[in-house]
């Protein structure tokens, strides 16, 4: 299938793919995506709905123990990892960069805690840049198509970068992410009506 081909059927599938993440600032979109490892963004919307009414910028974040933030995130699951993510990154933020989210992928990878898949999103949504994020629905989609071979998720970013227009890598993030997670499902993905399915590996087998 040609790049056109994939492009028109996610524009078709998913017109209005956009991050279901509630944010207003990067800084808050940044911690969001931290908490969004392993867990829905359902339920990372509720968490930060409560933490951003007194904690929503570097400064407030770090008048935060360890301790404490692992309490208020904890539903989120893997919350030690991530409470410590956060408190480096806003300790950096405001160390580093006069208390701004950079709009830079090295900066923002410099900072403790954030990966290429978090650096990528906070590119693409707060900053509206360009930028191809890759999660476990994108990486799984993406091998089920054909679109790469790579089971590690920054090959596999190499891979979607070079296949597809730059205008198109942060929608088709978003995209691929919503046909992962309602329809190209990890388990039991329903086929029925996929417009990929003469391309999917998966029918193959
Ligand atoms: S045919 Fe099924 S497994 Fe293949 S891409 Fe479509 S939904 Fe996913």
């Amino acid at each position: 299938m040609e790049k056109e081909s994939f492009v028109a059927n996610f524009n078709l599938l998913f017109p209005d793919a956009v991050c279901e993440l509630n944010y207003k600032t990067p800084y808050q979109l940044l911690v969001a995506v931290i908490l969004s490892a392993q867990c829905t963004d359902k339920r990372v919307n509720i968490v930060t709905n409560d933490l951003f009414m007194n904690f929503d910028t570097p400064e407030k974040m770090l008048t935060l123990s360890q301790q404490e933030l692992e309490k208020k995130i904890h539903s989120c699951g893997f919350f030690r990892n991530k409470a410590k993510s956060i408190l480096s990154a806003s300790e950096d933020i405001l160390n580093k960069f006069g208390g701004e989210v950079p709009y830079n992928f090295d900066d923002l990878l410099s900072l403790r805690g954030v990966g290429r898949k978090t650096a990528n999103v906070v590119i693409s949504e707060a900053f509206k840049g360009d930028a191809f994020a890759v999660d476990t629905h994108v990486l799984r989609v993406s091998n089920r198509l054909g679109l790469t071979s790579q089971t590690n998720p920054d090959k596999a970013e190499i891979d979607l970068k070079n296949f597809f227009d730059k205008k198109d890598w942060s929608r088709l993030h978003y995209q691929m992410v919503l046909f992962g997670r309602y329809k190209c499902k990890a388990i039991k993905p329903d086929c029925l009506g996929c417009p990929f399915y003469s391309v999917c590996k998966v029918n193959k087998k």
